[in-house]
């Protein structure tokens, strides 16, 4: 998979993308993650890329010609399954459209600021919105990071033991039952005794109770949704 970030702050991704498991990732050449600094596209000699709104109101707003020539240069050199804006009001990223874009091969992300960006670029060169929830942030690098993380995971082979990803929370319509290391007891707090027994089928039947009850109580509106 190959993901182009459009960004006038690209150091934002250096702490995220550099450490753990989007570091591996990339070094088993699963996802190929390329920085655009949206600044190089404008032709403007102070390298602007905002502009006052029309109307007037306070606030910046991302101006329209650097990003479509970014987009531009990008597209001709090859095709793009989504260009995605990180956009407070998008479609909110859950666990199955992170799900599907990790499926995709190429995708474009564009990160916002100030006001947002020219409503034009919205209608005619984006694809697809997203949003990490409803709040807002100052940019969409941190969003994007976000998206990027909960997709990268997903990646056949990013994940050492791949089952690991499907026993996530959401990956079944349930959230994860808790889990325990060493040791045993600490303080007097045990792990549950089930847990020790050594007894597969019980305590599988125990995971799915937990995560059952769990979700029953942290997230009910998951039950009966389909997955
Ligand atoms: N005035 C806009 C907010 C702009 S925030 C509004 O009220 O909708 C500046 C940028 O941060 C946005 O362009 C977007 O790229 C990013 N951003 C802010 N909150 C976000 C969120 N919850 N999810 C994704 N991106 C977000």
């Amino acid at each position: 998979m190959r993901i182009d970030i459009i960004t006038i702050f690209p150091e934002m991704f250096e702490g995220p993308f550099s450490e753990s498991i989007i570091k591996r990732a990339q070094e088993k050449k699963l996802v190929d993650i390329h920085l655009h600094q949206l600044r190089d596209y404008t032709t403007d000699k102070h390298r602007k890329t905002d502009d006052y709104a029309f109307s007037g109101g306070a606030g910046m707003v991302m101006m329209i010609e650097p990003v479509a020539r970014c987009i531009d240069a990008l597209t001709a050199e090859r095709d793009y399954d989504e260009i995605i804006y990180m956009s407070p009001d998008g479609e909110l990223l859950d666990q199955k459209m992170a799900n599907t874009l990790s499926l995709k091969g190429n995708i474009i992300i564009l990160c916002g600021h100030y006001k947002g960006i020219d409503e034009r670029i919205r209608e005619h060169l984006i694809t697809k919105e997203i949003s990490i929830g409803n709040y807002v942030l100052s940019g969409g690098e941190l969003a994007a990071a976000v998206l990027v993380d909960s997709v990268v995971r997903l990646i056949p082979g990013v994940l050492g033991n791949e089952t690991s990803a499907l026993s996530d929370s959401f990956q079944d319509g349930l959230v994860s039952p808790p889990v325990y290391t060493r040791p045993r007891e600490f303080r007097g707090w045990k792990v549950p005794d089930i847990l020790l027994s050594g007894n597969e089928k019980l305590i599988t039947e125990w995971k799915y109770e937990q995560s059952l009850k769990r979700t029953k109580e942290r997230r009910p509106g998951m039950l009966g949704e389909e997955s």
